[in-house]
């Protein structure tokens, strides 16, 4: 039986780290704290634990991680003691598999839920932070370390009318707990991002009809998800050590095997084959071991983007809805590419409408439905599938405010200014891993990495009697300099998602690290290496 959440450290207490965010890099930041002895506190808006597989419970949410690359590796009892049943476990596996960890690990009572942090103000003379919950609970930390990632803040579309609609409407990202009924439904998704294509082809079977508004058609290509095997799951378990090792060491925090050719140095024939290899590879392999030069190249990108077309094509029976969703604006990798089974299928349903928004604009939302340019059409129930505030949005809602005054609300009203994707100069001893500017990837992976550096720099600073870490200007300077320097070789395009692009009034700065994991490397390695000078007092 899990231990019941600890209300007793009520306000004014005082502890060494507040964490706010109870997702899978919070969770381990609240594991190696623990175990080193600090006193800490996590606050968690939501009610219970998971963050994203928390929220996001929609059907048909899954990982496009392998679920075992995913998971925790800082303990081998737990990887023998858990079994993923998929390839790519689905959001309630996930859920399950994350409070597993927290009560495995005696984790419950550290943690205070429906705890929304509203401020957080920084004090020079106690070199503290004080923290405050929308319910009025109040809490002083030497540390404050914010995971509440980079997509937990749903967003919706500036629509005149959005608030008329009197049907059922929901976001895939606030998702209800109890079943929501679809059978027999006209239902509405708005959204052909990564949520949208997971959600619409779970459902077509239920509905009486479906209609997805699509504004911009991504390269999506197919998830090719499986149980996991008795056998595959005998070789997980024994090989633990190499699995991790191999983890550890890649450069995207997946174990695909990196292509070793470039597209062209194959005749047609070859370049086909390798090309549906990759097709019924799975998730991110398309990306991570695809010819070398995809991303690189143009023509070879184009290559590799002519072979997608043909297989929606030849998918998709009718040509007019197959050419809306063949991407015209990006090659593949210049929007986050989504993982997908059944969905250019579901389309030669009699039941599935597809809606370019492009070609005819929405206009407004009514009680009873949704009015495009050309006209309206009326449902049952409207789903929101339009993704979140990526990169800032928690963390310039949660009122920090740091040395002299500074609210990081303002400071990074053009952008964040980060080191390392997890500081900023202004903000001592706080720290905000899996924040915007981490590395790129499998996510759990690099993110891994920030909480292990957070935990080691605040150690340091514990044995060497010092109480305040902050990044100086030029540690913060020289990594945003690098990333303005990688940026224009991204592959993603600059009015995409990484750019603040889907939220309406929004800076454009480039919110990933596009050096990735080698830079990220090499910045904490040379952090570590000189004492971290410069950052503490
Ligand atoms: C549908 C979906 C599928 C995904 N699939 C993958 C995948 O397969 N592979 C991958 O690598 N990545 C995936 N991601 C990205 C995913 O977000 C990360 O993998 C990971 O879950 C981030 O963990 P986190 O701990 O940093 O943040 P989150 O899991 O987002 O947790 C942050 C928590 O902070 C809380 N919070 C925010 N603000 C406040 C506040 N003011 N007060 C209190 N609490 C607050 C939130 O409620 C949330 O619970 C997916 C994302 C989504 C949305």
């Amino acid at each position: 039986m899990a231990a019941p959440e600890d209300r007793s450290a009520e306000s004014g207490t005082d502890v060494d780290v507040v964490i706010v965010g109870a997702g899978i890099l919070g969770i381990y930041q609240l594991y190696v704290a623990d175990r080193a002895g600090y006193s800490v506190r996590m606050l968690e808006q939501g009610g219970g634990v998971g963050g994203t597989w928390y929220w996001n419970r929609y059907p048909g949410c899954r990982f496009d991680s392998e679920s075992y690359t995913y998971g925790y590796l800082f303990s081998e009892e737990l990887w023998q003691e858990w079994d993923w049943s998929e390839e790519f476990a689905a959001q309630p596996e996930t859920e399950r598999y994350l409070n597993y960890v927290v009560d495995k690990f005696g984790l419950r009572p550290h943690i205070r839920l429906d705890s929304r942090v509203t401020s957080a103000t920084w004090d020079e003379d106690s070199a503290s932070w004080a923290t405050r919950t929308a319910d009025g609970f109040e809490i002083r930390s030497r540390y404050l370390v914010s995971t509440t990632g980079v997509l937990s803040v749903p967003q919706f579309p500036d629509v005149p009318g959005r608030e008329d609609f009197a049907g059922e409407s929901y976001h895939t990202g606030l998702w209800p707990k109890e079943p929501v009924d679809f059978e027999g439904k006209r239902v509405a998704v708005i959204g052909t991002g990564s949520s949208g294509v997971q959600i619409a082809p779970m459902i077509t079977d239920q509905v009486e009809s479906l209609t997805l508004y699509q504004r911009t058609p991504s390269w999506a290509t197919p998830l090719n998800n499986h149980p996991i095997s008795a056998k595959q799951q005998a070789y997980l378990k024994a090989n633990f050590a190499s699995i991790r090792a191999e983890l550890e060491a890649s450069v995207t925090g997946f174990l695909h095997k990196p292509a070793t050719r470039n597209t062209f140095d194959d005749t047609a024939e070859e370049r086909r084959a390798f090309y549906e290899e990759i097709w019924n590879s799975p998730g991110f392999s398309k990306l991570t071991a695809n010819y070398k030069d995809l991303l690189l190249r143009q023509e070879a990108n184009a290559e590799w983007c002519a072979f997608l077309e043909e297989k929606i094509r030849g998918i998709v029976k009718d040509q007019a809805t197959a050419d809306k969703l063949i991407p015209r604006d990006h090659l593949y990798g210049g929007l986050r590419p989504p993982y997908v089974a059944d969905y250019y299928e579901m389309f030669n349903k009699p039941t599935v409408t597809l809606v370019s928004l492009r070609e005819t604009p929405l206009v407004k939302v009514t009680a009873t439905g949704i009015e495009t340019s050309d006209g309206m059409r009326e449902f049952d129930m409207i789903i929101w599938a339009t993704g979140f505030d990526f990169g800032t949005g928690a963390m310039r809602r949660m009122g920090i405010v740091g040395a002299g005054g500074l609210a990081l609300g303002d400071h990074w009203a053009a952008g964040p200014l980060t080191y390392l994707g997890m500081m900023a100069h202004g903000f001592p001893n706080l720290f905000f891993p899996g924040g915007p500017h981490g590395a790129s990837g499998n996510n759990p992976r690099y993110g891994a990495l920030q909480v292990d550096f957070t935990h080691n720099l605040i150690g340091y600073a514990r044995d060497h009697g010092f109480r305040r870490i902050e990044v100086p200007t030029e540690g913060e300077a020289a990594w945003m300099a690098m990333i303005e320097k990688l940026r224009p070789y991204s592959s993603f395009q600059e009015r995409g998602q990484y750019y603040g692009g889907n939220t309406p009034g929004k800076a454009k700065r480039f919110l990933l690290n596009p050096g990735g994991r080698p830079k990220l490397d090499a910045f904490m390695s040379r952090a570590v290496e000189s004492g971290y000078q410069g950052f503490l007092r």
